[in-house]
C-alpha cells in the first residue's frame, strides 16, 4: 500500500517562474499535477467528446492528456537546473498536442495541457532558439497586412503549385495543402468606406464588433456580413482601435509577445467595453483569448479590468442568443423558407463556452433545423495541419467522425462551421464548403 507512491514526504514542491500566472492551480508543477491518473483521455472517438484528438487517432499512451501532465511533473521536479523545460523528451510528448483545450473542460481534473505547452514552448524556445515556421506563424497577422497591400499577388503566388510548393518546402508546411488566401478588400478598409455611406439615424443599441485578424485578412465576407447583418437587425456597430488576438503567438509558445498583445488589447478596451455595449468576435479562437488566457497573461494591475473585459467579450452567436431573450431579435426579420443544417463547433468554443447558442442562433429562421455533428476536434487545430509532420495526423482525427458525417450528407444540407480553420480542413478533407453560421444568417434575412 505504501508502496510505488507518486511522492515520498517531505518532498518539495518547486517554485518555477512562469509567463503565464499559474497561481489559481498553485504553480505550474500543481496544474500538471492536476492529472490523477484516471485515463479518460483515452477514450476513443466513440465515446462521443473531443479529449484527446492525438491519442484517438494514435491510440498511443504517449499522446495523451495523461502523458503530457506526467512528463512535465517528472522534468518539473527534477534537481535543479537553469532550465527545467529544456528536454527533447518534453517536446516529443508535447508535440501532437493541438491546444484544442478539449482537456480543460472534459477531464475530471480540469488539466489545461494547451496552457501548459505554450510555457512549455516559451521556455524550451528561449534554451534552443524559436523555429524559422514558428516565427511565420506567430507573424501571421503582420505578414497579411503586408501582403495585403496587393492581395492579388499574393493569391496567385500561393495558388500557384510551382511557387507555393517551393514556400512550403522552405517554411516546412504540408505540401498537399492549400494555403489560406487573402480577401480584396480588409474588413477595417471596407467599414470606413461603409460607415461614410451610412446614412441611417444613430442606433439606440451599440456592439463593438472585435475585427480579428483571421476576419480583416481572410475572411472578410463573414466580417462584413456581421456587420450588415447586426445594423439590419438594429444596432450600431463600431469596430474599435485594437491589436490583434495574439492566439497564433500564444498557439507557438511565443507568450512573452501574446502578453504585450493582451496588455495592450485590456488597455484599449477596457474603458468602451461593458455589459450593456459588449466586444462581439466573429472567430471563436479570437475572441475566446479575452475569457481564457489574457486573464492569466496580463499584469497583475490589469487583472479585474482583463476579468471584467473577459465577461463581456462574446461569440457573435452568444450576443444574437442575448439579445433574443431580451425580445430585441426576433423570427420575423427571417425567411420562412425550409433549411437543414449541418453544424460542426470549434473545440475552443466547446471548452470555454458553448455550442448552444450557436444552435439557438441558426434557428432563429423557423424552419431551418440544425443538427449537431457529435466530431471533436477537426484535426486543424490553427496551424498544426498545415504543418508537414502533423498533416497525415491531422487528416486522421478529421477522418474519425468529421469527413464522413459531411461526405453522408444531402446535396442540399448546409455546413456550418465557426471556425476559420474548421472550415479550411473541411474543404480540403471532402471538397465541401462550410460557412460560417454568420454568412447563412446573413442569407436567411428577409
Ligand atoms: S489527464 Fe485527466 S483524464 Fe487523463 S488521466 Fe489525467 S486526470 Fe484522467
Ligand atoms: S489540448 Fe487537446 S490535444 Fe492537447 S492534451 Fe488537451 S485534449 Fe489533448
Amino acid at each position: 500500500m505504501d508502496t510505488h507512491l507518486r511522492y515520498r514526504p517531505g518532498v518539495d514542491t518547486p517554485d518555477i517562474k512562469t509567463v503565464y500566472d499559474f497561481t489559481r492551480e498553485k504553480g505550474i508543477v500543481r496544474a500538471a499535477e492536476f492529472c490523477n491518473g484516471s485515463g479518460d483521455c483515452r477514450k476513443t472517438h466513440l465515446s462521443g467528446g473531443t479529449m484527446c484528438p492525438s491519442y484517438m487517432a494514435t491510440r498511443d499512451e504517449k499522446h495523451t492528456t495523461r502523458a503530457r501532465g506526467n512528463v512535465l511533473r517528472e522534468y518539473l521536479r527534477k534537481p535543479y537546473v537553469k532550465n527545467r523545460f529544456n528536454h527533447n523528451e518534453i517536446f516529443g510528448v508535447m508535440d501532437l498536442c493541438l491546444s484544442c483545450k478539449a482537456c480543460k473542460s472534459e477531464c475530471p481534473s480540469g488539466v489545461d495541457v494547451a496552457k501548459l505547452k505554450s510555457e512549455f514552448l516559451q521556455h524550451y524556445y528561449e534554451a534552443n532558439g524559436v523555429p524559422f515556421r514558428s516565427r511565420l506563424i506567430a507573424n501571421f497577422a503582420n505578414l497579411n497586412r503586408l501582403a495585403s497591400i496587393w492581395p492579388a499577388i499574393y493569391n496567385f503566388t500561393v495558388s500557384n503549385a510551382f511557387a507555393a510548393g517551393i514556400f512550403k518546402r522552405i517554411s516546412g508546411f504540408a505540401t498537399q495543402r492549400s494555403l489560406p488566401l487573402l480577401a480584396k478588400t480588409t474588413v477595417g478598409s471596407w467599414f470606413q468606406r461603409h460607415q461614410a455611406d451610412l446614412k441611417h439615424e444613430r442606433q439606440k443599441r451599440k456592439v463593438y464588433l472585435f475585427n480579428d485578424e483571421f476576419t480583416n485578412f481572410n475572411d472578410a465576407g463573414t466580417g462584413k456580413h456581421a456587420v450588415l447583418l447586426l445594423e439590419h437587425l438594429g444596432y450600431e456597430v463600431i469596430l474599435p482601435e485594437h491589436a490583434e488576438s495574439g492566439r497564433a503567438h500564444i498557439s507557438k509558445g511565443l507568450l512573452k509577445k501574446a502578453r504585450e498583445i493582451a496588455i495592450n488589447n485590456v488597455m484599449s478596451l477596457r474603458e468602451i467595453i461593458s455589459e450593456e455595449t459588449p466586444l462581439v468576435g466573429v472567430e471563436p479562437s479570437a475572441i475566446l483569448t479575452f475569457r481564457d488566457e489574457y486573464i492569466d497573461l496580463v499584469t497583475d494591475d490589469l487583472k479585474l479590468d482583463a476579468q471584467n473585459l473577459g465577461e463581456n467579450a462574446l461569440l457573435f452567436e452568444e450576443f444574437i442568443v442575448r439579445e433574443m431573450k431580451k425580445g430585441h431579435i426576433t423570427s420575423a426579420s427571417f425567411t420562412t423558407d425550409h433549411r437543414n443544417i449541418k453544424l460542426h463547433g470549434h473545440c475552443h468554443q466547446k471548452a470555454i463556452a458553448s455550442q448552444v447558442p450557436t444552435v439557438q442562433m441558426l434557428s432563429l429562421p423557423i424552419n431551418y433545423e440544425v443538427e449537431v455533428i457529435p466530431s471533436g476536434c477537426c484535426g486543424m487545430a490553427g496551424s498544426f495541419g498545415y504543418e508537414k509532420e502533423h498533416y497525415v495526423i491531422s487528416m486522421k482525427i478529421g477522418e474519425l467522425v468529421l469527413f464522413p458525417a459531411i461526405r453522408g450528407k444531402e446535396p442540399d444540407v448546409l455546413i456550418a462551421a465557426p471556425g476559420t480553420s474548421c472550415r479550411h480542413q473541411i474543404k480540403d478533407g471532402t471538397g465541401e464548403t462550410a460557412l460560417h453560421p454568420i454568412d447563412i444568417l446573413y442569407q436567411a434575412l428577409r
